[in-house]
């Protein structure tokens, strides 16, 4: 949680003040997992502890759902937090400077299950695309039959098996307590930017239909499907840990 102002007070409680955009589920949650500075003299990620924060708490409030281009059925707002004062108890850990821990033991796994989020809605739209392709009949025969448009579905369908295996393979190794910290990122880079290139294909091979949502629902899955190279780190930001980790094993540092 950034710009947030943390004091610890004799009567153990903490006292949050400031703001994050973007969150998920904001505006109906009941329940806060909050990272706040609890040592302000430390920059660095050990300076940073985790919280449990109730709805009804004094001083938490959220905004109304954020317009967005998709993801209708999550709402997406803020979280304030003015002087807001939680029990010294929803500590989580129980001890200060234990939030970026926390999140990391968590971090990877995540990662895994977004990779299979972005696999399952790629699947999805090849079947609506081959169905289309099937179906829809120019030149006196079922586009099916253009090699071009039977490329772009034989492009999808490599694409997609990629990164279920690669999905599968990386949950196999954490399963089995390998160090993960590479395969993880490449997972999620992989699969979403895979997802992206599947939505626009197949956007592609329904030609107008696909981008009149009055004939066919292809287009709320690419707008839907968008998200997910933003969120849970951008596709530059696992880049950038791609290399990063790569190094370490490099030097032996994992
Ligand atoms: C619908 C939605 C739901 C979300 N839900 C949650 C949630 O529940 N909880 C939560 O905590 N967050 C949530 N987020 C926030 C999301 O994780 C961030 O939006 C995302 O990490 C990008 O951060 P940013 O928006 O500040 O973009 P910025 O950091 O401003 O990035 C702008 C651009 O610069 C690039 N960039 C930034 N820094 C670097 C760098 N160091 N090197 C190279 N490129 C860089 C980015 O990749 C991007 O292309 C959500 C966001 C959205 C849109």
């Amino acid at each position: 949680m950034s710009k947030t102002a943390l004091h610890r007070e004799l009567t153990r409680h903490y006292v949050l003040d400031g703001s994050k955009r973007y969150i998920t589920n904001a505006p109906i949650a009941d329940l806060f997992t909050v990272f706040a500075r609890t040592d302000p003299d430390s920059t660095g990620a050990s300076g940073v502890s985790a919280f449990i924060v109730e709805r009804g708490t004094p001083g938490l409030s959220t905004s109304a759902p954020y317009k967005m281009m998709g993801q209708a059925g999550s709402p997406v707002g803020e979280v304030h937090f003015d002087g807001c004062r939680v029990p010294a108890a929803n500590l989580i850990g129980g001890e200060e400077g234990l939030g970026f821990k926390t999140a990391m033991k968590v971090l990877n796994k995540q990662r895994i299950h977004l990779a299979a989020l972005c696999t399952g809605p790629a699947i999805r739209m090849l079947d609506m695309a081959i169905d289309h392709a099937c179906e829809r009949k120019q030149f006196g025969r079922p586009v099916v039959d253009f090699q071009l448009v039977a490329a772009l579905l034989a492009d999808c369908r490599a694409e997609i098996e990629a990164a279920r295996q690669l999905v599968l393979a990386t949950a196999r190794s954490r399963d089995a307590d390998k160090d993960i910290a590479l395969e993880a990122s490449i997972c999620k880079y992989f699969a979403s930017e895979m997802c992206g290139r599947v939505a626009d294909r197949c956007v592609q091979v329904f030609g107008g239909a696909g981008y009149v949502a009055d004939h066919a629902s292809i287009e709320r899955y690419y707008r839907d499907v968008r998200l997910f190279r933003i969120y849970e780190g951008t596709s530059q930001i696992h880049q950038l840990n791609i290399t990063k980790q790569m190094l370490r094993r490099r030097q032996g540092k994992a």
